[in-house]
């Protein structure tokens, strides 16, 4: 595969990183060998899983609410979730959104009326987590 074509992304399960096409929906990890997401997802209707897991970004609409710890690329909070959030980029929260639970992330953000409720590690993450977030052009 051509440099071009391919993208890193980080395993959902154990953090290792990936090369994968640019338009591949799902692979499995090289290192873990379990299935990988790479699909982006917009959630405007009650959603409950288990785990939410993919390593392209979720979009919480306003209507949108998620019960589930989620592991997620990039986050974006336009209404309400309920579970802790591990994100390998950017976790927002905008001024409709509610998030109950933990987050780890490299960056948060919160505009002013978005509300958070839990404990928030932000910054001095592994750095394989913004190198797959934020891939160099
Ligand atoms: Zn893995």
């Amino acid at each position: 595969m051509e440099p071009d074509s391919t993208r890193p992304v980080l395993c959902t399960h154990c953090n290792g990183e990936n090369l994968v096409g640019k338009r591949a929906m799902s692979v499995f990890c090289r290192h873990c060998r379990k299935r990988l997401i790479l699909e982006d997802y917009r959630i405007n209707t009650y959603h409950s899983v288990r785990l939410f897991a993919t390593c392209g970004d979720i979009y919480v609409d306003r209507t949108g609410q998620v019960i589930s710890p989620i592991r997620v690329r990039n986050l974006t909070v336009q209404g309400k979730v309920k579970g802790d959030v591990e994100a390998r980029g950017r976790v927002e929260v905008t001024g409709t959104g509610e998030l109950r639970g933990d987050i780890t992330a490299p960056l948060i953000r919160v505009e002013e009326g978005g509300r958070i409720e839990g404990f928030c590690r932000i910054g001095a993450l592994p750095d394989n987590w913004l190198r797959a977030a934020f891939p160099v052009k």
